[in-house]
């Protein structure tokens, strides 16, 4: 990748300035744009703003954009409120090396379609929350195209739901043939989210509509929304996996998630 100008602002004023105004290009780790982007004309390194962290805000926990994927995996705080699921969301994650340059913000500004992350945060119904502009719900942000630049300050999680994540990988650290989170959110019901189809997450509205509020769903129910969800998600094919291949193993990521969450 090469950089014909590099800058380091130390605030998120300046930060917004070089990225929103000057249409500068955001690093977050650099892991994944230093493979796949040849050349940037003026490169915004975000690690200076002090955006690494994971704080308990009560009811929510925010995570700055700059937080790390081992940071988020080895978190005490989210590990606790989120029964584990951030771990399982990002433990495999090629090696503790990558884990910790891969930054929260990178991973979900990419909207990779193979991201583990994104799939837990979409059925946490996390929020965006992006510097000078809105706070906007994961779901679409992921689905609206955004024309402008922007950048991404950090992410808020509810504390509230009991939620599972669960994928199918090949080897530990390939990329997930399919994944899949499962949240009860209290007086809103579930929320099912499926991704690396190998497009990116999306929500399975009708197997969610299914459980409606049922908070302890039997083997028989989660398995009918496991095939509720499998009808409804679209799959592609790949080297990993065929779509029909993709579709069978949705119906039992999707059921193993819900049951686990619903322990
Ligand atoms: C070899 C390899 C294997 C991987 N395997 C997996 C895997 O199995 N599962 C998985 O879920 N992920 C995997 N990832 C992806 C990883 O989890 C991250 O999604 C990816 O590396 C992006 O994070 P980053 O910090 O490196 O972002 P960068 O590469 O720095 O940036 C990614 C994009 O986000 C933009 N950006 C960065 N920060 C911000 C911000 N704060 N505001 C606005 N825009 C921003 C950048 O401009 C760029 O367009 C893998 C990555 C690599 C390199």
């Amino acid at each position: 990748m090469e950089i014909k100008e590099y800058v380091r602002p130390a605030s998120l004023d300046e930060a917004y300035s070089l990225v929103v105004e000057k249409k500068g290009f955001p690093l977050g780790g650099g892991a994944w744009v230093h493979m796949n982007v040849r050349s940037v004309e003026l490169a915004v390194d975000l690690s200076a703003l002090k955006l690494d962290y994971i704080v308990d805000k009560g009811d929510t926990v925010e995570i700055g954009a700059m937080a790390t994927a081992r940071q988020i995996e080895t978190s005490a705080l989210l590990n606790q409120a989120f029964s584990g699921a951030f771990a399982r969301a990002t433990e495999h994650l090629v090696g503790v090396q990558l884990r910790n340059l891969i930054t929260i913000g990178g991973t979900v500004a990419g909207k990779y379609g193979f991201s583990d992350l994104l799939t837990l945060l979409l059925a946490l119904d996390a929020k965006l929350m992006l510097y000078r502009d809105k706070t906007i719900e994961i779901a679409s942000f992921l689905t609206a195209a955004r024309e402008t630049p922007f950048l991404i300050e950090k992410i808020i999680v509810a504390k509230n739901a009991l939620v599972a994540f669960q994928s199918v990988r090949v080897t530990q650290n390939d990329f997930a043939i399919l994944n899949a989170g499962a949240a009860f959110h209290p007086g809103k019901g579930w929320q099912i989210a499926v991704g690396a189809r190998p497009a990116a997450a999306r929500l399975a509205l009708k197997a969610a509509q299914y459980l409606a509020m049922n908070r302890k769903p039997d083997e028989h129910t989660a398995k009918e929304a496991g095939r509720l969800a499998s009808e409804e998600i679209s799959f592609g094919s790949d080297v990993r996996g065929s779509d029909e291949y993709r579709k069978l193993v949705c119906e039992t990521l999707v059921m193993r998630a819900i049951m686990e969450a619903a322990k």
